[in-house]
């Protein structure tokens, strides 16, 4: 067996996987929450085991760390019967700048690339590099990667990634667009080449979840992609607002008395489908009120659809056709009709679905029998690819 362990630290939590890379198959994953705040769980299920939770104060990642060791090995419910079974340990990591397009094995200039980039991504790289500390500190000589939610975005030309803003503002302070979930979009795109066996392939990858985004793939490299300097930007999420005129924030600010920081958090928490519904900012509760007749929430599942469809025409143009729309993450995994509505009236794209096959679940082939587009729905795994790079990186 090939033991990898995937870590996803956030600021008060870390959620983990150990994969065998021998077949691919989740041994045990788990979800520590509340680290550093009243009220800390640690959840761990090993595959076909009974669940272990653990509540009690933990005071930092260290301690939370410790304990998803604890119960990696426990005797009965663990996975492991020691540390030294798990060949190496792969991390999500938000924000690499310019300096990470790949995964990279970490060493101190890696973890000194990932602070130089905590000014882009102050909740998640401290949190991020705080897990590899960690991992490091706990599990000597196992070598730990760092795979970044930016790299798969590097490849876009310059002409995509500036803001019409004085080139100086990019040259001095890395002000561009870098996109995220680059993970995801990676491993759909892998996905369908395998899918389809070839590469020379113009996609659209649909990642909607609770932040959502799309990426223009051409040839297995991103061209294009709708989030930004930040995961604000582009569609509308389920509580951030996506693309909005600057000067709306200003606005904004005056008009409601707000700090810097606190516009921020508007846009990030009080936004998106939640702030236009006032319901929810998940869809299943946003469908269910719209199917009572509330018009918010109608309007919200509108607005959504709308951005997306807009976005789609939008990369079809930057890639000069398409050849394969796919869909993922929580919604374009499980959302019939949020699939529907995106793609319809987009006869004069040549795309059309099933509707059938629109009503599957897992990985769907849903392509209209007229349809020159393959529209296909590919569960992403994110952890997965992560494991996939570690091992590439360091075994
Ligand atoms: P993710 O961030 O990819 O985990 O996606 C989470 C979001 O997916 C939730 O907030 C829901 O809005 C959405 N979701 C999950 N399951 C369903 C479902 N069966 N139907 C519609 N939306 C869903």
């Amino acid at each position: 067996m090939t033991y990898i362990l995937v870590i996803n630290a956030g600021s008060s939590s870390i959620k983990y996987q150990l994969i065998d890379m021998d077949n691919e198959e989740v041994k045990a994953k788990g979800l520590v929450e509340r680290i550093g705040i009243e009220g800390a769980q640690l959840t761990h299920t090993t595959t076909g085991k009974d669940k272990i939770i653990v509540k009690k104060a933990m005071a930092d990642h260290g301690v939370a760390m410790q304990e998803v060791i604890k119960a990696l090995t426990d005797e009965e419910l663990g996975a492991v019967k020691s540390m030294d079974e798990i060949q190496a340990v792969g991390h999500r990591v938000l924000h690499g700048g310019e300096k990470f397009t790949q995964p990279s094995l970490v060493d101190e200039n890696v973890l000194d690339g990932i602070r130089e980039y905590i000014e882009l991504g102050p909740l998640h790289n401290p949190a991020n590099i705080k897990g590899i500390e960690t991992c490091m500190a706990l599990m000597p000589g196992i070598p730990n990667v760092a795979v970044f939610d930016t790299a798969f975005h590097q490849t876009m030309p310059d002409y995509a990634y500036l803001y019409g803003i004085p080139y100086d503002a990019y040259k001095d302070h890395k002000i561009r667009k870098y996109g995220f979930h680059g993970t995801s979009h990676r491993y759909i795109t892998m996905q369908i080449e395998k899918k389809l066996g070839r590469k020379d392939l113009r996609i659209i990858t649909c990642h909607l979840g609770n932040g959502s985004s799309l990426a223009a793939v051409k040839d297995g490299k991103c061209i294009d992609t709708t989030m930004g300097l930040t995961p604000l930007e582009g569609l509308i999420m389920g509580t951030r607002s996506g693309d909005i005129d600057p000067t709306a924030v200003t606005y904004i600010m005056k008009k409601y008395d707000m700090t810097a920081e606190e516009v921020v958090s508007f846009l990030n928490k009080k936004s998106g489908v939640l702030g236009i519904s006032g319901v929810s900012s998940d869809f299943r509760d946003l469908e269910a009120a719209a199917n009572e007749g509330n018009e918010k929430a109608q309007l919200a599942l509108n607005m959504f659809i709308y951005r997306i469809k807009k976005y789609i025409g939008a990369f079809a143009a930057a890639l000069g056709g398409v050849d394969v729309i796919a869909f993922a993450g929580g919604i374009g995994e499980n959302d019939g009709y949020i699939r529907s509505e995106c793609l319809k009236g987009l006869d004069f794209l040549n795309v059309s679905i099933d509707d059938e096959a629109n009503k599957g679940r897992g990985e769907l082939d849903i392509t209209g029998a007229d349809s020159k587009v393959k529209v296909l729905v590919i569960p992403t795994n994110e952890e997965l690819m992560i494991a996939r790079e570690t091992k590439a990186l360091a075994l």
